[in-house]
């Protein structure tokens, strides 16, 4: 991988906008903002959050569940 320094200082994260950290050996450019690692081909960064690959597991976690009960505050409208 031979990727050209100033380029690297211009580029960042187009998810994030954090600086991006280079990966030599899975040739990628990893965001040290939000961990998106982009890949590079042929000496270039695909940056590309549809490219990007995911911090953590592959298997992508569904909406999050969890019920939220909201105590009803019954106040009687009293005034005196
Ligand atoms: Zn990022």
């Amino acid at each position: 991988m031979n990727l050209d320094a100033a380029l690297l200082e211009i580029i960042v994260c187009p998810d994030c906008h954090g600086q991006l950290a280079v990966d030599e050996a899975a040739e990628e450019l990893v965001c040290t903002s939000c961990g998106l690692a982009y890949p590079v081909r042929d000496d270039i960064p695909v940056l590309l959050v549809d490219e990007a690959r995911r911090p953590g597991g592959a298997a992508a976690a569904g909406p999050s569940e969890g019920s939220s009960a909201e105590p009803a505050t019954d106040r009687p409208g009293e005034d005196g």
